[in-house]
């Protein structure tokens, strides 16, 4: 385990202290306040203002400057926080450090102007408004930005964008405001220039709302993956998002702390469905056995422990290296993180819903939702398969073809002619 400063560790048992006594309990409120319809539910609201009275806010933004509201940390140092925000799914909005506003305010951060930052990341720091992030579009496979087809034109002082595009996660919640969107502005240009960034307010004629999308058959009103329809939106030239053409690199640059948020949140959600299959195994008996005598039993508690030990690690290292050295240098790590706690997060809530048999698979445990997000996990933020070619060109650059040679004795046969 990483070593955090003393005031990392103060922060994390200020939210632990608050999370345990303020949210953990009302979780039940907030489930049928959700249930009932409330795209915020009212306790949700209620948390919120108690966590900011008490400065536990925009703890996952570690460039937040002095005259913004919240503590900033660094990415290490959010690791502990982010793991105590994971143990419920709505925990993050509390103390406004969810998805994708994080992620969107990172980029705001980074690559507005001053103009944009008045009026999109200030309204989103201050948690008056949502954002939406738009890349993914259902005609094409998204996961290769050089595909998308969604066009941004100039047309005077002004863009026009048309297209349709889905799983923009939130866009059709009721506090969203803004879209960032991802379009091709230079079609003729090379891969990784045709693409651009622009600002959408969410409410512009021809952002219509296509459907709601189920994820394994679930749908929140708290939780939207939306598809939409962009027919000859207007906006003006100056929402342009950094540099035209720069689109793809901006894109990238918000995706990593956006995995490693993703992943530290599971690795908490994690630790509570070990736990809560250490009570099963303790509490049940069949064949006159309790649970936790079965070989099979310790085995899916241990492995659980250890796989779980060993993500932690690698995403604390992560964290550290985003810190040190940028994300750009750390997305052979990045890309590990997201591949190796998906897999994990999914094999933790496979082996706690086998625990708790029938209970399992309904939604009186944890577990069944945690199956799901964990296998959409997957495939969000970029599917396993696009990381691990990521992984495997990475390493293979970082090897040393001269010292190699000195492990192997005989000279390769080479094919004739
Ligand atoms: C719950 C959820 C939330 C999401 N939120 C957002 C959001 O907020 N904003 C947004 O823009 N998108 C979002 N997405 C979309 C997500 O990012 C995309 O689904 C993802 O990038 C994959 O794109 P695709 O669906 O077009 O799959 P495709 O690109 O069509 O890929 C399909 C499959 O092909 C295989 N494949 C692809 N590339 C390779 C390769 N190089 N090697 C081997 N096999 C490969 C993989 O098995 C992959 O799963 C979300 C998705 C989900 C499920």
């Amino acid at each position: 385990m990483f070593e955090l400063p003393t005031r990392a560790q103060e922060i994390r048992a200020q939210v632990e202290s608050f999370f345990n006594t303020r949210v953990l309990p009302n979780n039940k409120l907030w489930m049928t306040e959700a249930a009932s319809g409330q795209a915020v539910p009212d306790i949700e609201k209620t948390l919120r203002r108690e966590a900011r009275d008490l400065g536990l806010w925009n703890m996952a933004l570690p460039r937040l400057a002095e005259d913004e509201p919240g503590i900033r940390l660094s990415n290490l140092e959010f690791t502990g926080v982010a793991e105590v925000l994971g143990r419920l799914e709505w925990a993050s909005r509390v103390f406004n450090c969810h998805a994708p506003d994080v992620p969107n305010m990172e980029l705001l951060q980074l690559f507005a102007n001053e103009a944009q930052k008045r009026t999109w990341l200030l309204p989103l720091l201050e948690g008056e408004i949502g954002s939406a992030f738009a890349m993914t579009e259902p005609q094409v496979a998204s996961s290769d930005p050089a595909n998308l087809e969604t066009s941004i034109v100039l047309d005077g002082d002004e863009y026009v964008i048309n297209g349709r595009k889905w799983f923009a996660s939130n866009a059709s919640h009721e506090n969203t405001e803004l879209i960032v969107l991802v379009g091709v502005t230079d079609p003729q240009a090379s891969r990784s220039k045709r693409q651009s960034i622009v600002l959408i307010p969410r409410h512009t004629p021809g952002v219509n709302l296509v459907r709601n999308l189920p994820v394994f058959e679930h749908t929140s009103v708290t939780n939207l993956h939306p598809e939409l329809e962009l027919n000859d939106v207007r906006i003006p030239a100056t929402n342009l998002l950094g540099e035209r053409g720069a689109g793809f690199a901006i894109g990238q640059a918000r995706l990593g702390p956006a995995r490693l948020h993703h992943c530290m949140r599971a690795i908490g959600e994690c630790e509570v469905l070990i736990s809560l299959m250490v009570k099963r195994s303790m509490e049940r008996t069949t064949f006159g056995k309790r649970l936790d005598e079965y070989s099979s039993t310790a085995e899916a508690i241990s492995l659980s422990r250890i796989e779980l030990d060993q993500c932690r690690l690698l995403v604390q290292k992560t964290a550290q290296l985003l810190d040190t050295i940028g994300n750009k240098q750390a997305r052979k790590q990045i890309s590990m993180i997201k591949v190796a706690v998906a897999r994990v997060y999914q094999a933790i809530a496979d082996r706690t819903i086998q625990l708790y048999g029938a209970r399992g698979v309904t939604n009186d445990t944890p577990a069944a939702r945690a199956f799901g997000r964990a296998r959409a996990f997957r495939i969000y933020d970029g599917p396993d398969e696009v990381h691990l070619q990521t992984i495997a060109r990475l390493e293979s650059g970082e090897q040393d073809a001269g010292l190699l040679g000195h492990y192997l004795f005989n000279q390769e046969p080479t094919r004739a002619g």
